[in-house]
């Protein structure tokens, strides 16, 4: 990678601030480059001043380069007990996004996201809500990703460094979509992608921003599930269709 001036250097770190990047790693082999401290951007005037920074949204970038960039990805702990990566599904230039915490032990097996019983339900909720509001919508129309693409073991939520690292890939997915809204599901999400700090209580059907593109804030398909959410239930669907017309109408 050739040496960045300032001015990229700035865009490269308002890229990873937008997603809530506070730090940044070096890869396992680094092709060192010496870049000039700068007054404007003190995250890296404190650290090292020789570092490479990872590519991050490169021009004519696609969903099939990215996956080609992830490889047999081992850049955070996540790859150790992963049995598949869970990239993402659903069409490239999706004008709607779903993003939830991580894969769970369906999708680990299958490598593909929301396949369980919280994926079955998203499924229904997409489609069914759709159908109920006049709007022909098939789960296959949106794209849906995680924040991270390897299970967390047991299905705890994933840590910062896992997100931040992972956070690259998603920041590049949304990049290449460019959909017109996002929608967060559950807190993790919100938060990875918001960098709001609040319950997922408060921040739900509110309308939150990634640099230009809107983001909805819903519960987790799994919070749905279990027993006692009805009201939750109501207010998912309350939101969902606030995205859905705002997307399709
Ligand atoms: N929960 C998530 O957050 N993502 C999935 O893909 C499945 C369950």
């Amino acid at each position: 990678m050739p040496p960045i001036n300032p001015v990229q250097l700035r865009q490269y770190l308002e890229f990873y601030q937008d997603l809530g990047v506070k730090s940044l790693y070096r890869r396992a082999a680094p092709q060192l480059v010496q870049v000039t401290p700068v007054q404007e951007a003190p995250t890296v005037q404190n650290a090292t001043p020789i570092m490479e920074l990872p590519p991050l949204a490169p021009s004519g970038d696609t969903l099939l380069q990215i996956i080609q960039d992830m490889g047999d990805c081992r850049r955070c702990k996540l790859h150790e007990a992963r049995n598949k990566i869970v990239f993402g599904t659903g069409a490239e230039k999706a004008p709607l996004v779903f993003v939830g915490e991580g894969p769970g032990a369906d999708e680990d097996e299958q490598g593909l996201p929301f396949v369980g019983r919280a994926g079955q339900l998203l499924t229904q909720m997409i489609e069914g809500t759709a159908k109920k509001e006049g709007i022909a919508l098939k789960r296959a129309d949106v794209y849906i990703a995680n924040v991270v693409k390897c299970r967390p073991p047991g299905n705890r939520t994933p840590e910062p460094d896992e997100m931040e690292i992972c956070g690259e890939f998603l920041y590049r997915q949304l990049s290449v979509i460019q959909p017109k809204a996002i929608c967060a599901l559950g807190g993790t999400a919100a938060k990875a992608i918001t960098g709001h700090k609040e319950g997922v209580t408060k921040m739900r059907g509110k309308w939150f921003k990634l640099r230009d593109i809107p983001v909805m804030v819903t519960y987790h398909p799994s919070y749905l599930l279990r027993p006692y959410n009805e009201a939750a239930k109501r207010e998912a669907w309350e939101d969902l269709k606030k995205v859905l017309h705002f997307v399709y109408d």
